[in-house]
């Protein structure tokens, strides 16, 4: 299979410094404190200032650089590729600072809304609950539920308005036309923007060059198949030229979109025939974890991405009737067909 072409393989940003990508683009890499330990942001140049794209988690540290870079980079709108907190973190607290609009699809922002709010089934005991169905032990429920809604304070402020961004939209940014392409799968509605002027793909975190974005079920839809549409979204990227500039959230700037895609499929079909191989006897998503993730999983946060990933996994392959789901006394569990 050929390889990806890392275009800036022996330089990196300072954290929470600028390099720029060409005249115009600039990648800002910020801090994040989880095993993850980075977040991809990028400015586009238009007009006297910088169009920003993600903000950062919300955390101290990442306000401080925003103070310095702030007294050299004039911010005219921030535009955020998806809900989750290393993205859309600062928002609110930019718009405060800055009075800029923030430009979003709407699924992204009604999902951050009921994250933040724990309304319905986005509260945290609905994760729970989902989980424990799932098999999920009391030791490791009880760390989560202690956890409470790390969402909210990842991201405590959210603009009150937002400027809506649809599917296949095209947006002029200091005078180059950058189309929307909304994914699904890994958020609600996600937003990557394309320029085909200039080949630049920002992928947020629908393609990443060297880790698998992630594909949670989640407890507001728990029967949904993210991973069907997770693999049928990214086959749009498959359209673009192969000589475009990838910009991801996390990890290098990269060239080999379908490289990347057919690296990603094999991924994800590996994981497949691994889960039915395991399931010859009935086992719960919890126990195939072990199966799925060759790393222990004892991290409460990562517990979560794996359950819910695992889960993505199975009724992917139920609704292929490839497995088939039993419950008893409230725990369900997956049987290879
Ligand atoms: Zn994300």
């Amino acid at each position: 299979m050929p390889e990806l072409h890392y275009p800036f393989e022996r330089t990196l940003p300072e954290s929470g410094d600028t390099l720029e990508i060409m005249p115009g683009i600039k990648w800002l890499r910020m801090p994040l404190p989880f095993a993850l330990n980075h977040v991809n942001l990028w400015m586009i140049a238009e007009g006297d200032g910088w169009c920003q794209i993600d903000t950062g988690l919300t955390w101290d540290a990442i306000k401080d650089i925003w103070l310095k870079l702030l007294k050299t980079h004039k911010l005219t709108r921030q535009i955020v590729t998806h809900y989750h907190p290393d993205h859309i973190g600062l928002a609110g607290w930019l718009e405060q600072q800055l009075g800029i609009e923030l430009w979003m699809t709407q699924g992204e922002y009604l999902g951050a809304q009921a994250f933040a709010d724990g309304s319905g089934n986005f509260h945290v005991d609905a994760m729970i609950e989902m989980f424990r169905y799932h098999g999920m032990d009391w030791k490791r429920l009880d760390a989560l539920k202690l956890r409470g809604n790390v969402y909210r304070a990842g991201f405590p402020v959210i603009p009150s308005t937002y400027h809506r961004l649809f599917d296949n939209q095209v947006i002029d940014i200091g005078g180059n036309a950058w189309r929307v392409i909304a994914g699904y799968g890994h958020a609600m509605e996600h937003a990557s923007l394309y320029c085909e002027s200039l080949g630049i793909l920002i992928s947020g975190d629908m393609l990443l060059p060297s880790i698998s974005t992630n594909i949670p079920v989640i407890a507001a839809n728990p029967r949904g198949n993210p991973l069907k549409h997770f693999l049928d979204s990214i086959q749009r990227y498959r359209e673009l030229p192969q000589n475009t500039l990838v910009l991801p959230s996390h990890g290098r700037p990269f060239v080999g979109i379908n490289t990347r895609i057919d690296q990603l499929e094999a991924h994800h079909q590996n994981r497949c025939d691994v889960l039915l191989a395991a399931a010859a006897e009935p086992r719960t998503a919890s126990e195939l974890l072990p199966f799925l993730f060759d790393r222990d999983i004892t991290d409460t946060h990562q517990s979560m991405f794996a359950m819910s990933e695992a889960i993505a996994h199975l009724n992917y392959l139920e609704e292929q009737k490839r497995l088939k789901r039993v419950e008893e006394n409230g725990i369900a569990r997956f049987c290879a067909m």
